[in-house]
């Protein structure tokens, strides 16, 4: 008998599917409880703002028709808010949609990619299922080791994936470091910059690497509406580059991949400035306010500039994880990434803050 797996494109064998974060819903149907929380997935934990959700709803009439494919409107806004013109705009069914359409669009058979670990498990998923080669280039201190990954690069390198914040550490490559390494990179190699959490890591040492993109670099600028903009359910993400590369991927982009309610959305959240700040601002608070609780609970971290924080739990952080469950709390343990000890975990609101610690200081026998 054929078995399936004899029928299937041989690269995607050696994948193992993705785990996203446990839903909320699942979690309260198995604990029978219904105020469980999600610090798991880098949400925003901030509703989109009536503005949005008006705009979503005056949306609704429209949705016997097909959007439009070309997001007409949602990329010329985009292109007048970068300082480019909108054939340097592509949009994408969150920018995890782009990832998967660049390295269709770029990267053949053989080609390497040039892959930091830990970082995002998307982009090694993708080269993969291409037939590309990864090449994957350990984290120095939490960071991406950029010297480390110039040095990976050879004549068969197409793509450099850059996460810049990187998840699941939270830290940056700074503005001098980018300089540097652009410096070393040659033309036939793409650099992708996945900022998703850009709106959380300004500063004057964070990299401006759409620069490079109207310097004429082989870059592409990866942003999402997802993480600061509360808009993770609706997928919405876009990409910047050169014009002829935007054309390329337009090729084999689905026609309508970006639906009526995600354009309409996204197009009000760019006029809503007041939503990111806010937001934004509570983040880091949050952090603060985590990074006190750890200390005082005798946890290590790592300084974040995203929405979320690594923690050394100082033991098996499956077991803590589990523990946290239990108590309507969902994390991310990063046990599938090595670090046996060590928990991801979404900034949230105060009060989720707050039941975290809770749980975290239950978890970990350590009185109130
Ligand atoms: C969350 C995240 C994204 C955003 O994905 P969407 O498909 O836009 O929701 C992209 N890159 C990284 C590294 C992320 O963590």
């Amino acid at each position: 008998m054929t078995q399936w797996e004899s029928l299937a494109n041989e690269h995607i064998l050696g994948i193992a599917p993705y785990e996203p974060g446990k839903p909320i819903e699942e979690l309260e149907r198995e604990l029978g409880i219904a105020d469980a929380i999600k610090l798991a997935s880098n949400e925003n934990p901030l509703a989109p703002s009536d503005r949005v959700q008006k705009a979503v709803a005056a949306a609704l009439s429209i949705l016997n028709r097909y959007p439009d494919g070309s997001a007409f409107y949602l990329r010329q806004a985009l292109a007048k808010k970068h300082g480019v013109t909108p054939e340097h705009v592509i949009l994408g069914n969150g920018s995890n949609e782009l990832i998967e359409l660049l390295v269709r669009t770029f990267l053949k058979p053989g080609d390497e990619a040039i892959v930091p670990h830990p970082s995002f498990v998307v982009y090694p998923m993708v080269v993969q299922a291409a037939g590309g080669i990864r090449v994957m280039v350990m984290l120095k201190d939490y960071r991406l080791d950029l010297e480390a990954m110039a040095r990976a690069i050879t004549p068969l390198t197409k793509i450099i994936f850059i996460a810049n914040p990187n998840n699941p550490t939270a830290t940056i490559v700074t503005a001098e470091e980018v300089e540097h390494f652009m410096a070393r990179v040659p033309e036939r190699t793409i650099v992708v910059f996945d900022e998703a959490y850009l709106e959380f890591a300004q500063g004057p040492d964070f990299p401006d690497a759409l620069a490079y993109v109207k310097q004429g670099r082989k870059v592409i600028v990866l942003r999402t509406f997802s993480k600061a903009n509360s808009l993770a359910g609706l997928r919405v993400g876009y990409g910047v580059a050169d014009a002829d590369a935007i054309a390329l991927m337009n090729r084999i982009r689905q026609p309508f991949n970006v639906n009526s309610l995600a354009q309409a959305a996204a197009l009000a959240a760019l006029e809503d400035d007041a939503h990111v700040l806010e937001c934004v601002r509570m983040i880091e608070a949050g952090r603060h306010f985590l990074y006190d609780e750890f200390k005082a609970l005798g946890l290590k971290y790592v300084p974040s500039r995203a929405n979320f924080i690594l923690v050394d739990v100082g033991r098996s952080a499956a077991e803590i994880y589990q523990k946290l469950l239990h108590g309507g709390v969902i994390v991310r343990p990063m046990t599938p990434f090595g670090m046996e000890s060590t928990l991801r975990i979404t900034v949230g609101t105060p009060e989720e803050n707050r039941r975290l610690i809770k749980g975290l200081r239950a978890a970990l026998g350590k009185q109130a």
